[in-house]
Order: C-alpha cells, then structure tokens, then sequence
C-alpha cells in the first residue's frame, strides 16, 4: 500500500539543524554564511556531536565505524528489527570555505524524515537508517567520497586508516576526536538508500522547480598529459626551428573543447571535457615553453563518449608527436564509471513527487556523490534541491528554506514507502 498521508515535516526544525551546524568551523565573510570543516578536525568533531545527540534524543540507536561513518537507526515496533533497513543521509564536511547546505541538508533531512514519520500514524515494516559519511569532499585524506567507498566495499577499512594528509593518518585524526569506532558499515546490507542533496548548479533554477530526481550520476574520468619539447631562446629561434610545448598543449585543449561541443551537440548533451590546469615550464616571457603539464577531466553519464573523448586525447597526441616533434606521455589515474539510478528508488523518489503534487525534472547530476559509490552496493536514488544561482562550495551557496522542507517531504515520503509504510 502506498503512503497517501502527508508526513508531518517540520521544517523549523529543519532549520535549526541546519543552522546549529553551521556554527561549527564558521568562517567571517562579508556575502552569505560559510564554513570550514574538514574530516577529523575539531569543527568537524562538533557537526559529529551535535548529531549524535540529536539522534539520541529522536530515539536512534547510534553507531560509529572503524572509519568514522556515523549511523543511527531507528527500529519502531511496528518493524521487523532484522529486516534489511532503508539508510538515507549524507555527510557533514565542507570545503575548505564552503556553503552550509552541501551535506549537512542530506543528513539532517534524513533525520527529520524519520522524525516525521514517528509522528505520523504510518506503520514501517523496516528499520530506518541515517547516515553521516565520512570525508564526502575529498579535500583531506583522499580524492572524496572515502568513508562511503569503505561502506560500498570499494576501498577497505586498512587502506582508508591509513591515509595520510602529509602530517597525521586518518587513524590518528579520528582517534583525535574520538570519532574511531568498530567495524564496517556495509552498505550492501541495506535495502535501499537515498540522499538529498544540494543540486550544485542551476537547472531547477531555470526550470523554476524546487526539486529534481537524479536518473544518473556521470561519469568521471581523469588524464594527466605531459608534453614535452624544447626551450630555446624566443628571440633567436626561428618559428620553423622550434618544438614549443605549449603551442601542442594548446591544439590539445582546443581539439578537446571541439569534441566535447561536438558530442554535447548530437549524441549525448551532458558529455563535457575539461582541462582545468596547465603548467608551462620554464615559464619565462623570453623562452620558447619546453614543457606542459595539463589535467583533462572528462565526464558523462554515457560510457560510450566519456571513451569518445579518451580516443579523441590519445590521437590528439599522436599527431601532436608526429606533427610537431613533441615527446608525450598520458596517464589516466582516475576512472570512475557513469552510475544510473536503481529503478525502484528513482520511482519512489518520482511517486512522492506526484503525490505531493511538486514540479520535478528528471536530470542528471555532474558532481560525484556518497550516492555514487553506494550505488554499487544498493539499489540508490539521488534527489536534488534547487541552489540559488547554482552556487555551491562557497558561502554563497543557499538553499530557500520552503525548498528544503519540500524536499524533506519528498525524501520523508519515498523513504516511508520504501520502508513499507502501511496506515493513515
Ligand atoms: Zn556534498
């Protein structure tokens, strides 16, 4: 039987969360509110806390993995407490100097979902799981989205302990905080997960719709070029003697540029391409470039072109070599496949939106999330919140706060038929 009843959300206390959290690692700046709160640091130990108790006092049964991912579990009477739960939430660190929405809203609107719930006459048959993972934003310790790819089993618990941020391991900084616990959250053991998220960018603006359903997570994958010719002198080396590393580098970003458009134009118009950095050695207005190192990032939710552009890369370099004499070399260290939405989530997530009568588009998100390494785990769905002129990873970054509760509403009524609310 589906949910019919509205949930009774509460997004004052919403609110309250959310704005408590944003106290911890604030930062001073003149536009929006902002903060700082990098895993295993002290800011990042009182979001930790904070959460706790608010768990606690919503009656969750709390646990802390050897990792630091934070669960709370909520196991009403009416559940059969050894049936796989639903795990819905996010994670509570920022970049350096960023928005307060970006995680914490995942988190705590999982958390006022279930408050919600216990406050209406619905009736789960399942446990209900929120989570805070660990280190979403990958600016210490790893790449990002590391305590969730130790709950999908794609990095294990060893590995991840290990990291180091060039002073102190992962280990050691959560022992710091006293946010080290036992064991290993295993997200394969859920039935289903759902995250809201911040969307990052502008297209519910655009469209004027306050929430949207993720159908794909792109795919990322990431080169590292080097080019090689020669330095000379600029003033005494004629054109036609000279192998200027940066003249290659440069087809190479235009090459890429062309393609991406050229995909994004015919077969698949979220493919984009990317070259975010290049450094020219020796780097003197009077020499001749002799070497660049550019970063190309290449994303898509369609596997086929992300491979198009990897293809277009690597013939770039090969007449770049041929043509111009240059010595290459490509290295592709990062290689994250696009992840679909499972079905059944995505169609809950879409039910509550008709149920609820909210406008919401089908898009996909650019951005790697927690959700992206459970989805290799679970059946995962994605649900986005409209961000005010598409700003994110700044204090800048809002989300309206009516938008936040309807999209809590949407969350809480998705996660409830998916945990198989029966009643009112
Ligand atoms: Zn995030």
């Amino acid at each position: 039987m589906r949910v019919t009843a509205d949930i009774p959300v509460d997004g004052d206390a919403l609110r309250s969360d959310l704005e408590r959290t944003a106290q911890f690692g604030a930062i001073d700046c003149e536009d929006g509110i902002g903060r700082t709160v990098l895993p295993g640091t002290p800011a990042n130990a009182r979001a930790r806390s904070y959460l706790v108790d608010r768990m606690v006092a919503a009656g969750l049964e709390v646990r802390v993995d050897a990792v630091g991912n934070i669960a709370g579990r909520w196991t009403p009477p009416s559940c059969d407490p050894d049936a796989a739960p639903v795990a819905a939430g996010s994670h509570l660190d920022s970049v350096p100097e960023g928005g307060i929405f970006d995680g914490p809203l995942g988190v705590y609107a999982a958390l006022e979902s279930v408050r919600a719930i216990a406050a209406s006459d619905l009736a789960v048959d399942r446990p209900v799981e929120v989570v805070s993972f660990t280190g979403e934003e990958g600016t210490r310790f790893a790449d990002g989205v590391l305590g969730s790819s130790v709950a999908a089993g794609n990095r294990s618990v060893d590995d991840a302990l290990a990291l180091s941020d060039g002073e102190v391991t992962l280990e050691a900084a959560l022992d710091d905080i006293g946010f080290r616990g036992d064991g290993r959250f295993d997200a394969s053991e859920w039935d289903a997960w759902l995250e809201l998220h911040v969307e990052q960018s502008g297209t519910l603006e655009r469209a004027d719709c306050p929430v949207g359903v993720v159908d794909s997570i792109t795919g990322t994958t990431r080169c590292r070029v080097t080019i090689e010719g020669e330095a000379d002198h600029a003033g005494t080396t004629a054109m036609a003697d000279r192998t200027d590393a940066l003249a290659a580098a440069s087809e190479l970003v235009l090459a890429l540029e062309s393609a991406a458009t050229e995909i994004a134009a015919t077969d698949s118009e979220s493919a984009v391409a990317t070259v975010g950095s290049l450094s020219v050695e020796p780097g003197a207005t009077n020499v001749v470039p002799g070497h660049a190192e550019l970063s190309v990032d290449i994303r898509d939710v369609d596997p086929a072109s992300i491979e198009r552009l990897a293809d277009t890369l690597e013939a770039t370099l090969t007449d770049l070599r041929e043509d111009r004499g240059v010595a290459v070399e490509c290295e592709r260290p990062y290689d994250i496949p696009p992840r679909p939405m499972a079905d059944r989530v995505h169609g809950a997530l879409r039910d509550a939106t008709h149920r609820l009568d909210v406008a919401a588009p089908s898009l996909h998100s650019g951005a790697g999330h927690d959700t992206m390494e459970v989805a290799d785990a679970t059946d995962a769905g994605l649900l986005f919140a409209r961000s005010r002129g598409g700003h994110s990873h700044s204090p800048l970054e809002h989300t309206d706060w009516r938008d936040c509760t309807l999209a809590t509403r949407v969350l809480a009524t998705a996660l409830a038929d998916l945990a198989g609310a029966t009643g009112a």
